[in-house]
């Protein structure tokens, strides 16, 4: 049996890898299952998976879940705190992390995945942004294996040829074609973005996801943090990828090589065919993703980005050729005011310019530990505060 911890078990991708290990109980043993504060689904989750450990990151709702799973007799120990998640995804039992912790919350426990040496399966993309050099370092010290679990990543990984890691050009690669649906706002003119609600940006045409990374889809900042992930998964640069609007989301991504071929992964959009992917790789499983139809979709659309609509693509590419510091403090000013814009206390146009401002206001360094990459974070999102507080 292999072990699993599932770290932000509650969240979208988090239900989504518990449908695909259930269809394969056989095989895939629940070992811990973590949330931050929704204490109730956690609870339903341990009565399905029966895990031998669960952790609250707050503290409140930890109690409150533990008393639940006391009442009930459920044989699962409650532990609270990040160190916590730290704690359970490297455990000698657990063999596979799922790491989809949203945001740089997510980091440590990724991080600690990738130092004990686990499969980490990598939906959370801030980690890599934050701290892309650290964490691909920790990788190799850890001798963990990193399997993409974004549909992009996912794809292009399918993609790649198996001696990738050794360079993309002496494997034959030329460019990576990195899709995007283009969010809800594809086509929207300039004027009406000024207008939009947290509710339109939070349905996306093609795929069910969280509130943050809708609102990222929405900015097109999500192909930003993927472009930047990219990178570093990938051994590459922004110049060797371009980002093509694909609205159908059926091709999830592509790899170019020098004798002109193109490879493409194509799928329904059901996060359970990259997870699944990543969980059986280097064989293939059930996922519970129907099969595509050609017929049905009939056709498939490929445009350029509009950077002028859509800044934060840009100042994703920017802030990756600045590199050190550059890509946390965008991924910090992003997670504050996407969550002003979520509270509607900043304009959906607002989003970039709060990013742009912080980015300006912070010099940026080479990175050297991950306390210093925290501490960037922690200015970067007071500074970002400050500029939407400044607003009102
Ligand atoms: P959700 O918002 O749906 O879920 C987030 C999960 O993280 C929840 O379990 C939540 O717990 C937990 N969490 C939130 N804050 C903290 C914290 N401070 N400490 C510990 N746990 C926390 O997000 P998604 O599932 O949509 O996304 C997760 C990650 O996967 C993101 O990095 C996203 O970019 C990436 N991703 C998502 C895709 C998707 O289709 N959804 C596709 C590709 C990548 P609680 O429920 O208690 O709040």
């Amino acid at each position: 049996m292999i072990g699993v911890a599932v770290l932000g078990s509650t969240g979208s991708i988090g239900v989504s890898t518990l449908d695909v290990i259930a269809r394969h109980a056989d095989r895939y043993r629940v070992v811990a299952l973590t949330a931050n504060g929704n204490h109730q689904r956690l609870l339903e989750q341990l009565r399905q998976f029966r895990p031998a450990y669960a952790v609250m990151a707050d503290e409140n709702a930890a109690s409150r879940l533990d008393a639940a799973v006391r009442a009930e007799g459920l044989d699962t120990e409650v532990l609270a705190g990040a160190d916590a998640l730290e704690r359970v995804a490297e455990l000698d039992e657990v063999d596979q992390v799922m790491a989809a912790i949203v945001g740089a919350a997510g980091l440590g426990s990724a991080l600690a995945a990738a130092r004990a040496g686990k499969r980490v399966l990598l939906a959370n993309k801030e980690s890599l942004v934050v701290a892309g050099h650290l964490f691909m370092e920790a990788v190799a010290a850890g001798g963990a294996e990193l399997l993409p679990i974004d549909s992009e990543h996912n794809a292009i990984f399918q993609c790649m040829p198996t001696g990738f890691r050794d360079g993309l050009a002496a494997s034959g690669v030329t460019r990576i074609l990195l899709t995007a649906s283009g969010g809800p706002f594809r086509a929207w003119p300039i004027e009406k973005l000024a207008r939009v609600t947290p509710a339109q940006a939070c349905a996306h045409p093609n795929w069910d996801m969280g509130r943050k990374i809708s609102v990222d889809s929405a900015t097109m900042m999500n192909k930003g943090l993927e472009l930047i992930e990219a990178c570093w998964l990938f051994g590459t640069d922004p110049e060797h990828i371009q980002v093509v609007i694909h609205p159908q989301s059926v091709v999830h991504s592509m790899v170019e090589y020098a004798d002109g071929s193109v490879l493409a992964q194509l799928g329904n959009p059901d996060m359970r065919t990259p997870i699944a992917h990543a969980m059986a790789w280097p064989e293939r499983m059930d996922s519970g993703v129907g099969s595509l139809n050609l017929f049905d979709i009939a056709r498939l659309d490929f445009e350029a980005p509009d950077l002028a609509r859509f800044p934060c693509l840009r100042l994703a590419g920017e802030a990756m050729r600045a590199g050190g510091t550059a890509p946390a403090i965008l991924n910090a000013a992003n997670e504050i005011a996407v969550q002003a814009f979520l509270d509607e206390r900043l304009p959906f146009v607002a989003i970039a310019a709060t990013i742009e401002k912080t980015l300006s206001a912070l010099p940026v360094e080479p990175v050297e530990t991950l306390g210093q990459l925290m501490e960037t974070d922690r200015r970067a999102r007071a500074i970002a505060e400050q500029f939407i507080t400044a607003r009102v």
